[in-house]
């Protein structure tokens, strides 16, 4: 484990300067902290090694765009900290689940081993996700792959007398932490009546949870000193958070369910197994993604699926939806919520294809871009900022329009944004056939016209409005969108 870490310590090449220097004075990244119950100014324990966890999806189905979330807004997060610390300096660790009783039945409904589950449902989410204009984080642990240190950590937890075996299982020994409970503040009375925890009857107490456990027959099975068995969940994320980066870790992120138990027994495992200095310096926390009121979630049936989205509106107008609103706060997804974002994306590609033969003169995000993104990732009013910037580029003088090209493309760039050929934004929707079929068409139309036969023209033009397609001519050529675009 350590040579790991020191391997990957070394690889690490020299930190460019991404920021320009002048502007690092302007405003420190404060972060909410879900454990300070406040906004606090950031500051990671080594600047050249900055390090972000985020709990990661379950991979027995397609994500929905509820899981979606937290892998957009930690994105963001995961680029901005890339800003301004450099690329190379920061790590980011989001894990995989790929051990769970719903892959086990899925293996066993179709008779394959799990990895053919886990593989499948992987490659399809880190696709799904890719779409969405989401970096691949720099270390996708998984489970399966960190056997060994999730049992090595439970030894220590049995040794330190955090946790004990009984039947088979091992628990976490909740009494024996006096700090238990302090980042979801639920009091321990609470916890239990609100049936939150299962009885069972070889624990210690209620609120104890299940560090190991054996499985159901015709399940996988690893070999630990407790017997033949397998890991609980929350300690798969102690152990793979200590293995991928160390700890402690600068932030630690995941939807707001995830704060009771899973985070708090994630803390308390990592505390008591040796790391009592400290877990997580930052706990963030994304709010739901609702779906007609309720939480958008696999059990309660009403999901959306990421997978079959991305094949229906362009991947940006998806991830816009997702941070339109700021990351703490509930969202409510709508089909107007989809059709808002793809228009705001229009607006802002429509600005950058009329100042095509502008050139920006900064590669630099504007300052107030800057002041909301560090301001606890407020992404409504960063793109505020980028309407502000797409109207300066429409009405300024040249140099305002060189400055607002520049500065609308990095601070776009910075959250992941504005990054394509604005060509290329408004063909957006249409299948790959459609698209060649209307190439096609416009090639004819455009040989028409230049040989004068107008009426074949008029009817390729009147062919492709039925299409629902807009034709620009400009003095190169032509260019299209579709109007009105199926979601
Ligand atoms: P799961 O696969 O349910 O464990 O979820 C994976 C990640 O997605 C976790 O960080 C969850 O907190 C998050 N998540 C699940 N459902 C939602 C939702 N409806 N809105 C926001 N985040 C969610
Ligand atoms: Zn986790």
């Amino acid at each position: 484990m350590a040579s790991l870490r020191g391997a990957l310590y070394m690889r690490r090449k020299p930190i460019p300067a991404t920021r320009d220097p002048s502007i690092s004075v302007a405003m420190p990244l404060t972060l909410y902290d879900t454990m300070a119950r406040e906004k606090r100014a950031f500051a990671p324990r080594d600047p050249k090694r900055v390090t972000m966890y985020v709990c990661g999806p379950t991979v027995y189905n397609y994500a929905h765009i509820g899981n979606a979330r937290p892998v957009v807004v930690f994105d963001v997060l995961f680029r901005v900290l890339r800003y301004l610390y450099g690329d190379d300096a920061v790590l980011y660790a989001a894990n995989v689940t790929d051990v769970d009783d719903k892959i086990n039945a899925k293996a066993q409904a179709e008779g394959v081993p799990i990895a053919t589950i886990t593989d499948r449902y992987l490659a399809a989410y880190n696709n799904d996700m890719a779409q969405l204009g989401a970096l691949r984080p720099t270390f996708q642990p998984k489970a399966t792959e960190t056997m060994d240190g999730i049992i090595a950590m439970i030894g220590r937890l049995v040794e330190n007398r955090a946790a004990y075996a009984a039947e088979g299982h091992v628990l976490f020994n909740t009494q024996a932490f006096a700090d238990y409970g302090r980042l979801s503040r639920h009091p321990m009375d609470d916890m239990i009546a609100g049936a939150r925890v299962d009885i069972a009857p070889y624990k210690q107490h209620p609120a104890d949870f299940v560090l190991w456990k054996p499985s159901k027959p015709g399940d996988p099975v690893w070999d630990s000193p407790w017997g033949q068995g397998r890991p609980g969940w929350h300690i798969e994320c102690s152990a793979m958070i200590e293995e991928a980066l160390g700890l402690p870790i600068d932030i630690h992120g995941g939807g707001v369910d995830l704060i009771f138990p899973h985070h708090e027994n994630e803390m308390a495992q990592g505390l008591c197994a040796d790391h009592a200095e400290e877990y997580a310096r930052f706990w963030m926390h994304n709010g739901f993604l609702n779906f007609g009121d309720e939480k958008m979630s696999k059990s309660l049936g009403n999901v959306v699926l990421a997978h079959d989205l991305v094949k229906q509106v362009p991947g940006e107008a998806l991830r816009w939806a997702l941070l339109v609103g700021h990351y703490r706060a509930p969202l409510e997804w709508t089909g107007d919520l989809i059709e808002q974002s793809r228009k705001s994306l229009d607006r802002l590609y429509g600005a950058l294809r009329r100042a095509q033969d502008v050139t920006s003169s900064t590669s630099e995000p504007s300052r107030k871009f800057l002041a909301a993104i560090e301001d606890d990732l407020n992404t409504p009013q960063a793109m505020a900022e980028l309407f502000a910037l797409a109207s300066e580029l429409e009405t300024g003088d040249a140099a305002v329009r060189a400055r607002a090209k520049g500065e609308l493309l990095a601070s776009g760039g910075l959250i992941g944004f504005l990054q394509a050929h604005p060509d290329v934004w408004f063909q957006g929707g249409a299948d790959e056939d459609l698209k060649a079929r209307i190439d096609a068409l416009i090639v004819e139309r455009v040989t028409a016209r230049r040989e004068k036969d107008f009426a074949r023209a008029d009817a390729i033009r009147a062919e492709l409005t039925a299409m629902n397609v807009e034709v620009m001519d400009n003095p190169t050529g032509a260019t299209w969108r579709i109007k009105d675009p199926a979601s």
